[in-house]
């Protein structure tokens, strides 16, 4: 069951634009984090939200606002991509992140990146310079080089928060299930995900994704982030989408595309979709979250877990930002 949905409509809003964003959803407890660190967490989701509604306050597009927005959480170490990625089983650093266009149905996905300072940039990249939709690994960085785009050296995107949780992981995983009461791993320190869906002024739709994935994973894994349909979709018609949750099952349940094609062809409305989608995630065994906004500027922020950081920017230009179920 959904635990939390939420639906705000746009005349209850004088702006003319939307924007949403969400930093991950997990096992996410009022108890567990201190005053300090949710301070420092909406403060992320403020910097991010602050950013996208400048660009769409001068009519800037919905592609624009959503990659900055992407951007700004991606330079931020509290959230799980870009500069706060975590490790994969190998102790390296591989992320993933997509970013489409609902005027056009262009996208630009990357997965494995090991290098690129803002994998969004790069996907953005993919959509606009290459004839591609989706690059990974070794030839996505070649290209990322050519286009000019920021690489970094590896070491960059250590944390100590990040290793200690894979270490944690480690010997849990060492010790065997039955031991598992003795090594508590929170949602947050497994995954966690950025994303941001944007309206602009000219009702243009965007999506985009990006995330450092799950606490030792497999070299090589590729989450349902920069799975087009599946973490990350917009199309003007419908829709934008992004999502954030236990990867392997949003990809069977192809969620993102999931809320658009219940809306279009069932008649569904946002948040029923939302909803439905994200039911059929955790009906595979997925848990997490998605935020959305549909052509009319409707915005759902459903999730499955006790918590997804989030934010939307409300009719008076202020910040909504949540936390908590
Ligand atoms: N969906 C991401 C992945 O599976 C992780 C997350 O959002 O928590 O890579």
């Amino acid at each position: 069951m959904v635990a939390h949905a939420q639906e705000i409509s746009p005349t209850m809003t004088r702006q003319r634009f939307q924007l949403v964003v969400h930093g991950g959803a997990g096992t996410i407890e009022r108890n567990k984090i201190t005053p300090e660190k949710e301070q420092e967490y909406r403060a992320g989701i403020e910097n991010a939200l602050r950013t996208g509604r400048e660009i769409l306050q001068r009519g800037g597009s919905s592609l624009d606002a959503v990659e900055a927005t992407v951007r700004v959480l991606e330079d931020d170490p509290h959230f799980n991509a870009g500069k706060g990625s975590v490790f994969t089983s190998a102790g390296t650093n591989e992320m993933d992140a997509a970013i489409m266009d609902g005027k056009t149905l262009g996208a630009g996905a990357v997965a494995g990146i090991e290098h690129v300072r803002n994998p969004i940039v790069l996907a953005r990249a993919v959509m606009e310079k290459s004839k591609h939709v989706m690059m990974i690994g070794r030839g996505a960085e070649e290209f990322a080089k050519r286009n000019g785009i920021e690489l970094v050296d590896a070491k960059y995107f250590f944390t100590q928060d990040r290793w200690d949780a894979l270490q944690k992981m480690k010997a849990a995983e060492k010790a065997g299930a039955d031991s598992s009461k003795k090594f508590i791993i929170s949602d947050t320190e497994r995954h966690g995900t950025v994303g941001a869906v944007a309206r602009d002024s000219r009702e243009n739709l965007a999506a985009a994704t990006s995330t450092g994935g799950t606490t030792n994973k497999l070299p090589g894994r590729v989450g349902d982030s920069p799975v087009i349909g599946a973490g990350t979709y917009a199309d003007n018609a419908t829709c934008a989408v992004s999502c954030t949750g236990d990867g392997e099952f949003f990809i069977r349940a192809a969620v993102a595309h999931q809320v658009s094609a219940l809306m279009e062809l069932r008649g569904m409305s946002l948040s029923e979709a939302a909803e439905r989608a994200l039911a059929h995630a955790e009906k595979l065994g997925g848990t997490g979250g998605l935020i959305a906004v549909d052509k009319d500027g409707n915005i759902a922020l459903p999730f499955n877990t006790s918590g997804m950081y989030r934010g939307h920017v409300h009719e008076d230009g202020k910040f909504v930002i949540e936390i908590y179920k």
